[in-house]
């Protein structure tokens, strides 16, 4: 989707700090990190949200949130911990409308999230 930030990222249009990548899906540091460690993964097919990612995508959808898995192996830090959230929509604070996961830890969270 040409307008889409995360589209433009997968298409290289715009720089990202890139941690894993295959040809369907993405793996880069979020500009604005939240914990020690911050990292989005995407499908670089564009969906808007969860909301509309069709059933017949959940391999796809496995496939992310096994990459974030390998990352927080990578990262070490799959033993002390981390959260992988999925913002669906206004009310979740999605702010950027391509379906992403974000990787979190390195640090303590607390809960329920804010
Ligand atoms: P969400 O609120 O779930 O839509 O999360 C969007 C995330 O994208 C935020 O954590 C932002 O810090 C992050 N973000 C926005 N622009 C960029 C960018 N150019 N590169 C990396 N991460 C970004
Ligand atoms: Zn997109």
């Amino acid at each position: 989707m040409e307008s889409c930030l995360f589209c433009k990222i997968a298409a290289k249009q715009i720089p990202a700090r890139i941690v894993h990548e295959t040809d369907r899906i993405l793996a880069f540091e979020d500009i604005a990190p939240k914990a020690p460690h911050h990292i989005l993964i995407i499908p670089k097919e564009h969906f808007a949200s969860f909301n509309e990612l069709p059933a017949e995508k959940g391999a796809l959808l496995a496939e992310v949130l096994m990459t974030a898995r390998a990352v927080a192996r990578e990262r070490g830090i799959a033993e002390s911990g981390y959260r992988i959230v999925l913002n669906t929509a206004p009310d979740s604070g999605q702010e950027v409308f391509h379906i992403h996961f974000h990787l979190l830890g390195g640090r303590r969270m607390s809960w329920p999230p804010g």
